[in-house]
């Protein structure tokens, strides 16, 4: 499908950043997934290069740039080149902006500079063992004591949980409101702070997850982002755009999954022709472009509705719902053209159909979208 949405600029944005991740990114990949993390050499190669945070303002060393399509591009690129463990993404549109919306001057300064190098490699730490869907259940407490909070609680399934340097953390600051969470800036090496396992996974081998431990750890005052209380609304502001970049960032992984599909099935060859020339094969292709296309217009409408001030979330938790739902189908449909090549390893497109699973989970899992979607339907 044609897009008539990026200009030149964006166009050389797009080509520098394809060019990185096949330099710095795809090649290293098998290793990585060995690893279990990626280095942080790779953050610091981003940054260098002005792919982190790049809508961060001039003074705190961004390039100010106030155009959510490049944060659109960074994501749809991570995706069209199958990448699931190094994730600017989550550095820079879904943790900063806690930061740089609603955070001090002082937090600002302090934290974001550093998060624009990649000497600071940022995560944020919502989820309890008890606490996933249902936040308002969260334990973890931040108790005042003059001028610091005391932070007592168990995070897990943290992405970035191993390489990162600095966490937004949401806790309890009054324990008998439900809804009174708020929000801090942490950093690894206070004393108290604490990594748990490093989580084995099903799939996104390359991306650290793990639990974080925080145990009497001080937190000083002036590393409340915000209002007290007021964490929930933080996060709720928050989950718009992290809905939209992963909804972009499955677009972008569908269209490389349909890529490794449609270069296969030209391939093989069974019955004495191409598997492309069954009508099977071209009837579930067409099936899965058109959703793909569909999915591309919907996404880069919400991009545009950005831009104008408008952060729709019930439009962010719709393309959430049905990327995350159409990048399964089209990993899934993708091992089944493959046939048992798909099942192994060695084809890309296994990886995919085990990397796809979460995106259906986490965020917010597609049962809470279409909780979210129908509130809004029946509210009106
Ligand atoms: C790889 C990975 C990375 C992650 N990264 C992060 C991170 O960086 N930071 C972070 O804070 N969290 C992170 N998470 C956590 C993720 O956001 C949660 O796992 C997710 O929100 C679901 O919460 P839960 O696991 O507690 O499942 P639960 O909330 O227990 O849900 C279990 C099932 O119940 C369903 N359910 C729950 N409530 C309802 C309801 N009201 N109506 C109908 N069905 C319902 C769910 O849809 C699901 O099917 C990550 C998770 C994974 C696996």
């Amino acid at each position: 499908m044609k897009r008539y949405n990026f200009d030149e600029d964006h166009n050389m944005f797009r080509d520098s950043f394809r060019a990185f991740l096949q330099q710095e990114v795809v090649p290293h990949r098998e290793e990585w997934r060995e690893a279990g993390i990626v280095p942080r050499e790779v953050y610091l190669k981003a940054g260098e290069m002005g792919f982190l945070i790049p809508q961060a303002p001039e003074s705190l060393g961004g390039l100010a740039i106030d155009d959510f399509r490049f944060q659109q591009i960074i994501s749809e690129e991570i995706g069209l080149c199958g990448e699931t463990g190094f994730m600017p993404q989550l550095h820079s549109t879904i943790v900063a902006p806690y930061i740089m919306n609603n955070g001090s001057d002082f937090l600002k300064e302090k934290y974001i500079p550093k998060a624009i190098t990649g000497e600071y490699i940022l995560g944020v730490a919502m989820t309890e063992p008890d606490a996933g869907s249902d936040l308002a259940g969260m334990r973890a407490t931040a108790v005042d004591n003059g001028d610091h909070y005391v932070l007592n609680g168990n995070k897990t399934y943290i992405s970035n949980g191993i390489c990162g340097d600095v966490f937004v953390v949401a806790a309890r600051t009054d324990p008998t409101v439900p809804h009174a969470i708020s929000l801090f800036v942490v950093e690894a090496n206070w004393e108290g702070f604490k990594r748990g396992a490093h989580l084995k996974k099903m799939g996104m081998k390359s991306q650290d997850t793990a639990e974080l431990f925080f145990d009497n750890v001080k937190v000083p005052k002036e590393n409340l982002i915000g209002v007290e209380g007021q964490g929930f609304k933080y996060l709720m502001g928050g989950l718009a755009e992290e809905r939209l970049i992963c909804a972009i960032w499955n677009v972008g992984t569908a269209e490389y999954a349909f890529n490794l599909t449609k270069e296969f099935v030209q391939d093989r060859k069974v019955f004495g022709k191409p598997l492309s020339a069954m009508q099977n094969t071209q009837f579930k292709m067409a099936e899965l472009r058109a959703r793909l296309d569909m999915a591309i217009a919907y996404t880069d409408t919400l991009v545009a509705n950005t831009n104008r001030g408008d952060h729709d979330s019930i439009g962010a938790s719709q393309a959430k719902l049905l990327t995350s739902e159409l990048l399964c189908d089209v990993a899934d449909e993708g091992v089944q053209l493959h046939g048992g090549a798909g099942y192994m390893e060695e084809y890309p497109i296994s990886q995919v159909f085990a990397d796809a699973r979460i995106t259906r989970i986490f965020a917010g899992t597609s049962e809470i979208m279409k909780l979210i979607i129908a509130r809004a339907i029946f509210s009106e």
